[in-house]
């Protein structure tokens, strides 16, 4: 019962979250990567705006099962999907760098998630993700409102640990990514993601053995770095 009344808590809270967001913030959307907390985070704005941008970057190395899970969802939910793509095809990266995601994830991530990214956000003035404190030790600092390269990041489920998160999913029934069955705990993209319990974090199973955490979407600094279209060659 004190478990129940505690996830409630944080499910409303949650919710006033992202009304006080959508109340402020007229150019707003939300950064989906269709992993649990994404859904999470949709299915609360469902009742709240549930016409709102949602923004998708397909990298070109996703799961085929992802890209077939954000057609699914976006039909069934009838979502306002803007997807972006990298400047580079994947054909043209690996024709010039290789495998570049072996060599040099975050320069790979910053051509392919952060570059994109960026140029999606410069139509708003605040972006929702689905960010959690408990995910990796980099997160654990993250606010529920935050300032990232002069736009205003909202987090709404910042508190929440994965067990709210798939307590949530269960109990509202809502669909997710089928790669969940198979394994995998934190989802990216196919050459980078591991099925399997690969250490304390959920996100060890991303970039296994290379000590990267995050791929750039959450910082700074890699915006300033890739943001740029004419530097992603
Ligand atoms: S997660 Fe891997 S494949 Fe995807 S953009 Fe980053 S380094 Fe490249």
């Amino acid at each position: 019962m004190r478990e129940e009344s505690e996830n409630l808590n944080k499910e409303l809270e949650s919710k006033e979250i992202l009304k006080w967001a959508i109340s402020t913030f007229p150019k707003i959307c939300i950064a989906a990567s269709f992993g649990k907390d994404s859904v999470v985070v949709l299915h609360l704005l469902k009742e709240i705006k549930p016409d709102i941008d949602v923004i998708y970057i397909d990298t070109g190395y996703e799961f085929p099962e992802t890209i077939a899970f954000v057609e699914k969802l976006k039909k069934e939910w009838n979502l306002n999907l803007k997807v972006y793509r990298p400047a580079m095809s994947v054909e043209e990266q690996e024709k010039i760098y290789g495998k570049l995601y072996f060599k040099d994830p975050d320069k790979c991530c910053g051509f392919r998630k952060v570059e994109p990214m960026g140029r999606a956000l410069q139509n708003y003035d605040a972006w929702i993700t689905g960010l959690r404190m408990d995910e990796t030790e980099f997160r654990k600092n993250i606010k529920i409102v935050e300032s990232q390269n002069g736009i205003t990041k909202i987090n709404p489920i910042a508190r929440w640990c994965e067990a709210d998160v798939w307590d949530y999913i269960n109990r509202n029934r809502i669909p997710y990514n089928p790669l969940y069955d198979k394994g995998y705990r934190s989802l990216g993209c196919k050459p980078c993601t591991l099925a399997g319990k690969w250490g304390r974090f959920e996100r060890a199973g991303r970039w296994t053995g290379t000590g990267k955490q995050e791929c750039g979407l959450h910082l700074e600094e890699y915006y300033q770095k890739y943001s740029s279209t004419t530097d992603v060659k």
